[in-house]
């Protein structure tokens, strides 16, 4: 049925895509470099469309001067320098940042009965993932241009040490506020930004010069940074945060902090981030994070996930009693429960500096620990965080590592370029964010 269906639907959309040879007045076409195409003959091509594989005529240019050719037709049906049409192209994305390309292949032959190669769908899906990520370079260019009158001014010569996630350490220069335009609409009770760093399996080449986490090993992943926004308006009976359903948007790259810290400020913007009343940052202890916050979220409420400060607690009761479990939950008892939990930093990290020991490792390792609390106490108040109703943990972002990220690009066998992984990565994220359909739209408008 559904093939005899598409076949007539392939036999009508032929009819409709025979093209003929324009007006003896209509043969010229403009070039880009400024002369005029002119018509040579009509020539066809094969397109898969949604009702299977059917052949496009059409008119052809040829610029004298720059002996470029073009078809005016392709650019009109969106389907220049392929042989899918749209709807085809819109489908092996969808299905390429969903699961692997040969999945993919095998879903668009079970479901629309349309016949591809896997390589296929991971070109397509990885030009359209491009094609998002320049459009999102750009949307963050134009913001950077808004604010060159404020830049233009006085330099900021401050220099700011980040690290880049691999262990590199990079010189940065305080990159320049993004200043987006204001958007308008209701005010938004408490809006989040959380952010988290994992590692993307990559071919050699990306790694070449990166040490891995081994010393003297190579590195075989690069760092994908993953933030997501969202928002909370309610709580539960006993004072928890409930997340507004449907709220989370994504992004996300492989790329340096300070090209991701432009990318988050993005995001948090389109979701109404000046209109927030109350905004509020999570993340774990890692400091490219927090100098990210400094730069571009001066003024939120900072806080670091709950769990990762206790574990690192655990890191010093495991220094401290080393495989004895009962004793360590002893101390854990006191020390999370009595000082962590109640946002006592100053005193808990009073009782590590205190902690007495002959072995130098140990001692190095409890003073890392306690430089850890000290830095973050203000970040750590976890009481008065929990009296405004916030949440207080980075669970959100940390589910989105494995669903956004870990189920789509980190698979046994996996080895992704930057630019191919960037791409599904947009992909992804753009379709989380109900926002694929948009781009198609704004294609179409082009
Ligand atoms: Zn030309």
């Amino acid at each position: 049925m559904r093939a005899a269906l598409h076949q007539a639907g392939a036999v009508a959309l032929s009819e409709l895509l025979q093209f003929v040879a324009p007006a003896a007045d209509q043969r010229q076409s403009p070039c880009p470099c400024g002369h005029h195409a002119q018509y040579q003959e009509v020539r066809s091509k094969p397109v898969l469309t949604m009702v299977g594989p059917v052949r496009l005529s059409r008119p052809y240019y040829l610029c004298s001067r720059c002996h470029v050719g073009q078809f005016p037709v392709d650019v009109e049906l969106d389907i220049e320098n392929t042989e899918f049409s749209p709807g085809v192209r819109r489908m092996q994305a969808l299905v390429g940042q969903q699961v692997p390309f040969d999945r993919g292949r095998e879903q668009m032959q079970i479901l629309a009965g349309l016949e591809v190669t896997t390589k296929s769908v991971e070109r397509t899906a990885e030009a359209i993932g491009d094609d998002i990520v320049q459009r999102e370079q750009e949307e963050i260019q134009k913001a950077l241009q808004l604010d060159l009158p404020v830049i233009t001014g006085e330099p900021i010569p401050i220099l700011y040490v980040q690290m880049d996630g691999t262990g590199v350490p990079v010189v940065i220069q305080k990159a320049l506020q993004l200043d987006l335009p204001v958007i308008t609409g209701e005010p938004i009770p408490i809006l989040y930004v959380q952010m988290d760093g994992t590692g993307v399996p990559v071919v050699k080449k990306e790694t070449v010069g990166r040490q891995g986490k081994t010393e003297g090993q190579p590195a075989h992943t690069r760092e994908a940074k993953l933030g997501c926004v969202f928002t909370q308006t309610t709580w539960d009976q006993e004072g928890y945060a409930i997340r507004d359903s449907d709220s989370t948007t994504y992004t996300g790259a492989i790329e340096t902090a300070v090209e991701f810290g432009k990318r988050i400020y993005r995001e948090a913007w389109k979701r109404g981030w000046s209109r927030a009343k109350k905004k509020v940052v999570i993340g774990d202890g890692a400091e490219w994070i927090w100098n990210l916050v400094a730069e571009h979220f001066p003024g939120a409420i900072q806080i670091v996930d709950l769990y990762h400060a206790r574990q690192h607690l655990w890191e010093v009761a495991r220094q401290l009693y080393p495989h004895e479990d009962v004793k360590q939950k002893a101390w854990m008892k006191v020390h999370q429960k009595r000082l962590l939990d109640k946002g006592k930093i100053e005193k808990l990290v009073g009782v590590l500096r205190s902690i007495d020991t002959a072995n130098p490792q140990m001692a190095e390792k409890i003073c890392t620990e306690a430089d850890y609390f000290e830095r973050n106490a203000e970040r750590m108040r976890y009481p008065k965080f929990r009296r405004q109703h916030l949440f207080v943990g980075s669970g959100v972002i940390e589910a989105a590592c494995k669903t956004v990220i870990g189920s789509r690009l980190k698979q046994s066998g996996m080895f992704w370029t930057v630019r191919g992984a960037n791409a599904i990565l947009a992909l992804r994220c753009s379709h989380l964010n109900d926002r694929f359909e948009d781009y198609w739209d704004e294609r179409r408008a082009a």
